[in-house]
């Protein structure tokens, strides 16, 4: 071929060639608008493209299709409180001193929540340019100083705590004949009802109503969060959609009423399934689709305890509380059409690294305390492997487990000690419901993991010292 054979050719190729690069860098440098769309208790098992048998997704499963799905996707802890700190920040929840040992989850009765000091990626956001929303479950402090909209939101309607805090025990003794019942078997749980619960419904710092009708909770964020989507087109905005559901009590509306064949939990899934689509159809004909990434994930594993009222781990071992893979491995969707690489990743991956990919896709430096925080932007545009290669699993302050490549190793639970003791080593590829013991057979692996304990460890500051800042 004769590229430059004739001087004004040579032209028009540089043209066409300078073109193509500035339509390339406009690619890279346009801030993508970011939602993260947040479910509650939802376990890994619960999408029909991760195998539940009888639950229908086919909204989160044609955005697998085309996005990302990872198999290895997790949250930073195995309850609300702390997951959602780790997922803000881009650091352990233990660094803030939102991990329970030094609040607990947080209750209604609580007085603290996430310190002012801490930098979210909404603020991060905000410093790019970003309109930032929130619309959903907060669990961060539902005291006026902890509000979203004191942590980098600009604005929020939701619930402060979880659906099931503030119980009315009084008012549902009186109802059920004097009966309430243990903590997860009580009356209140076989038909539940929205004034059971005296949650209060917010928006920006005000109180709407209390114990507000929960089989619309769903709906009306699924309305809250496409009026922001709309309000916004025109400039990147961040969207945080935190589900209340399906953490138990368990509601839908009544479009959903019946309609899975998995009971009542399959409907709540269905209904956010749904509302998952509604989302990534207005981003379709609002024609934004090709400039916004989605992320779906969920704050913890399934909470089994409830039986058919909780989700199901898949294959993975333990829920809810559990440090084992059903605690914290769960569903992790990336959708940004044309732009994502559709495929399969088991590498790792964690709402941790949040803070850094959406800081280099909107261009900005990650705050330097994010220290927890990996760039995962060359997986999901490229291809290319994880740059996370291990993950610390807590339970309060401790740490219990350590992922490193393909293997996990579990440590005597309760124990900050400086010399952990391994109480048990999986390889995860090959044994992901952790049910085969390696400890005798490969002792050679098990060092490398006790000292990354003990590096990891190096790094936190001491509880006692954090909350003596304050
Ligand atoms: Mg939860």
């Amino acid at each position: 071929m004769k590229l430059f054979k004739h001087p004004q050719a040579f032209l028009f190729q540089g043209l066409v060639l300078g073109l193509a690069l500035s339509a390339v860098a406009s690619l890279v440098t346009a801030k993508p608008n970011i939602i993260v769309i947040f479910a509650d208790d939802m376990g890994y098992g619960d999408m029909s493209n991760n195998g539940h048998p009888t639950i229908r997704t086919p909204h989160l499963d044609k955005m697998t299709a085309e996005g990302q799905k990872w198999t290895s996707f997790y949250s930073a802890s195995p309850v609300c409180t702390p997951s959602r700190a780790a997922l803000l920040t881009g650091r352990y929840a233990v660094r803030s001193g939102m991990e329970s040992a030094v609040y607990g989850v947080l209750f209604p009765e609580s007085t603290g929540g996430m310190p002012a000091t801490e930098i979210t990626l909404p603020e991060m956001l905000k410093k790019a340019g970003y309109a930032t929303g929130m619309v959903g479950k907060w669990h961060l402090g539902h005291l006026p100083e902890f509000l979203p909209t004191r942590h980098g939101f600009d604005s929020w309607y939701g619930i402060p705590y979880s659906n099931d805090m503030n119980l009315d025990r009084p008012r549902v003794t009186e109802l059920n004949g004097g009966q309430l019942g243990e903590w997860h078997t009580g009356v209140h749980w076989d038909d539940p009802k929205s004034e059971y619960w005296q949650v209060p419904l917010m928006e920006g710092e005000t109180i709407l109503e209390h114990a507000p009708d929960q089989t619309q909770l769903t709906k009306s964020y699924t309305e809250k969060a496409i009026d922001f989507i709309e309000s916004h087109k025109k400039q990147p905005f961040f969207l945080y959609l935190a589900h209340s559901m399906p953490h138990v009590p368990l509601f839908r509306s009544e479009e959903y009423e019946r309609i899975s064949t998995a009971g009542l939990y399959g409907d709540v899934i269905e209904e956010i399934d749904g509302s998952v689509g509604q989302i990534l159809a207005s981003l379709r004909e609002l024609g934004i689709a090709e400039n916004t990434l989605v992320v779906f994930t969920s704050d913890n594993g399934p909470w089994l305890q409830f039986k058919t009222q909780g989700g199901i781990a898949g294959p993975l071992r333990g829920g809810k509380f559990d440090t084992y893979e059903g605690g914290m491995r769960e569903p992790g969707i990336f959708w940004w059409p044309g732009t994502v690489q559709p495929a399969i990743i088991h590498d790792i991956g964690c709402t941790l690294d949040f803070m850094a990919t959406f800081a280099a896709l909107a261009g900005v430096t990650p705050p330097e305390a994010a220290v927890d925080s990996c760039d995962l932007t060359d997986t999901l545009l490229k291809g290319e492997g994880s740059p996370r290669k291990e993950l610390f699993y807590y339970k309060s302050t401790h740490i219990e487990a350590l992922r490193i490549g393909s293997h996990k190793v579990h440590f005597e639970p309760k124990s900050d000690s400086a010399e952990p003791v391994v109480t048990a080593c999986f390889n995860l590829d090959h044994d992901p419901g952790e049910n085969y013991d390696l400890r005798e057979t490969n002792p050679s692996l098990l060092p490398q993991f006790v000292q990354r304990y003990q590096q990891h460890r190096a790094t936190l500051e001491p509880v006692e010292d954090q909350l003596a800042k304050r």
